[in-house]
């Protein structure tokens, strides 16, 4: 099997500039899908200042340089462009420019790793600055996670064993010869069969939405006896989508995992955070009364009223941060977790 032979250094120099262009719209995303007006969301506009509505000159619009060169500041009025914006760009760049060390070039995975980088990076922004993950990006993971599968089933001829920097051998789906070793690569999860990307995706939005609901049968029964106010579920809450399209992209095992490393994030550093920062603004979800009738929603909501917190905790975020820990990290934690029952036992 042929492997291209291409320096992992070139591959990252020629990756670099579609790592910026993604990054700048990346934040036009960012920007404009959690937008209630649909005027707002209409991604054909052209880029324009949010406070002058200025429209934004080409040179401008160069990602990160632009920023530095308008010392963050907008050159018709002014308005101070938030750091999110070259973060965004320089987060996109590295994305592609490590790409080339952490999978193998010109596979399946390689493209995974990507697709679902760059959408994390887009719903952390998203739901740390308005509290919403767009169902526009979601859905469509959902099903591309899937069919991510379907060559396993259609082209099994297209499985080539990779060799990893360890001296492993792996089974990754290729789309054709330019494939390369990865110098990280042994980190990862092999390759999800289309059984575990279905799983993933029922028991990512299914576990989570039978959590809520037995949750509220249960508090409500025991209302109903003690009296109190009684609660709906919350259904379509964008945490539930975004572990459906995880568990699509790598599986049921890892998705878990991700839930589980995410609830902690978000309980060891989140709630610490969120003390930490009580100037910060209400997110538009926590003014509306309708937040506190949705017991996931509602537990923040309580901490809120008794001080603890001062804002809802985007977990979409928590879960981003646990996604990279997991594809990182995930088989040598799990092979440790394993070993430390086996010792224990
Ligand atoms: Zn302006």
């Amino acid at each position: 099997m042929p492997f291209v032979d291409i320096s992992p250094w070139i591959l990252s120099l020629l990756l670099a500039p579609f790592g910026l262009i993604l990054g700048s719209f990346g934040n036009v995303l960012i920007h404009r899908l959690p937008q209630e007006d649909p005027a707002e969301r209409n991604l054909n506009k052209a880029s324009h200042c949010p406070s002058c509505k200025m429209r934004i000159s080409r040179w401008h619009n160069l990602p990160i340089f632009a920023w530095l060169w308008l010392r963050g500041r907008c050159a018709a009025c002014g308005w101070r462009i938030p750091v999110r914006y070259p973060v965004v760009e320089l987060l996109t760049g590295l994305l592609l420019t490590t790409s080339p060390w952490i999978f193998p070039f010109g596979s399946l995975i390689w493209l995974k790793g990507i697709i679902c980088g760059y959408a994390l990076i887009m719903l952390f922004f998203t739901d740390l600055t308005t509290m919403i993950l767009p169902d526009v990006i979601q859905f469509p993971l959902m099903a591309l996670g899937v069919s991510f599968t379907l060559p396993q089933i259609f082209y099994p001829e297209a499985l080539m064993k990779v060799w990893t920097s360890s001296g492993d051998i792996l089974q990754v789906l290729a789309f054709h010869n330019g494939l390369q070793p990865a110098a990280a690569y042994h980190h990862f999860e092999p390759t999800v069969t289309w059984q575990q990307s279905l799983a993933g995706l029922i028991m990512g939005y299914g576990g989570p939405w039978a959590f809520e609901r037995i949750y509220v049968f249960v508090r409500n029964a025991i209302v109903a006896n003690i009296g109190g106010r009684s609660i709906e579920a919350g259904m379509g809450m964008g945490d539930f989508k975004m572990l459906a399209w995880l568990g699509a992209f790598w599986g049921c095992g890892p998705m878990l995992q991700i839930l589980g490393i995410g609830a902690a994030l978000g309980l060891f550093l989140g709630v610490p955070l969120s003390i930490a920062s009580r100037a910060i603004k209400l997110p538009r979800v926590c003014r509306t009364l309708n937040a506190w009738k949705k017991p996931m929603q509602g537990v923040y909501c309580w901490w809120f009223r008794a001080g603890i917190l001062n804002q809802m905790l985007p977990f979409g975020c928590f879960l981003a941060l646990a996604t990279l820990v997991v594809v990182f990290f995930g088989r040598t934690l799990w092979l440790g977790y394993l070993g430390h029952l086996v010792w224990a036992g």
